[in-house]
């Protein structure tokens, strides 16, 4: 599987003993630096400790013999990575789409590994889905008769069950961010909410009713995905009161 490969990645290694290459292919100890940056920045942020962005460039700049501007580019990729995970991203590194098809599922192991995160392939194939989608025509595809199981194993977490159950009874039937009624009924007759930490386990969150919402599949799927996610996550913090920042 895999789009062709774009010839951008494609040059001779870079010798650091040489003269310092501006755009040659990253290596692996490059982008785990700069992961690994970033993921300090994502921490930080998270808990509201002021950072200076420009501090980490320089750093890696001169470690790496990059531009800074080349580093703060790459962070945005990363932003564009963790956002096709669904992740909180630094907010001041828009996420960027052009990783370049070698680079993406680097970034992806190289964020779940430091994050302690099963690697899934998710973000590289959203990424392949977004670069196909860009074609001008892309021939009806044959796809795949019989897809193999590649990934069984999943991270979970020891959840408390009370905390679900005290948090749908909470919401009794209703999104807490719309306020709509549970879209459905799931076969069990229950009202179908789906339920959702504020600060992600994989985040270190909580698994307590002051991070918990209970949300409609919509709400859900937009505070991990939508373009208004930052917004609509205060709005909950300011229409909760049980709600904790952690
Ligand atoms: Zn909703
Ligand atoms: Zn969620």
């Amino acid at each position: 599987m895999g789009p062709s490969r774009s010839n951008r990645g494609s040059r001779r290694p870079r010798n650091r003993a040489e003269e310092p290459v501006l755009h040659g292919t990253w290596t692996e100890e490059e982008l785990r630096a700069t992961v690994s940056a970033y993921l300090a920045m994502r921490t930080m942020e998270q808990n509201g400790i002021p950072f200076v962005k420009k501090r980490y460039y320089t750093e890696l700049a001169n470690q790496f013999g990059r531009t800074e501007k080349a580093f703060e580019y790459r962070m945005q990729n990363i932003s564009y990575i963790c956002a096709l995970l669904g992740r909180t991203w630094v907010s001041g590194l828009k996420p960027a789409k052009n990783v370049g098809p070698h680079n993406a599922p680097i970034i992806e192991r190289l964020l779940c590994e430091l994050d302690g995160q099963p690697y899934t392939g998710k973000a590289a194939f959203e990424h392949q889905v977004s670069r196909y989608q860009t074609k001008p025509v892309l021939p009806t595809p044959i796809g795949i008769q019989e897809p193999q199981q590649r990934y069984a194993t999943n991270t979970s977490y020891g959840r408390d069950p009370k905390v679900k159950a005290w948090v749908l009874m909470t919401a009794a039937g209703h999104c807490e961010s719309c306020a709509q009624p549970a879209p459905f009924h799931a076969t069990t007759g229950d009202a179908f909410l789906e339920v959702h930490h504020l600060r992600t386990l994989a985040e270190g969150g909580s698994d307590t009713i002051s991070n918990t919402v209970a949300l409609c599949p919509n709400c859900h799927r937009e505070l991990h995905y939508g373009v208004n996610q930052a917004q609509k996550r205060e709005a909950l913090y300011q229409a909760l009161p049980r709600l904790v920042r952690e």
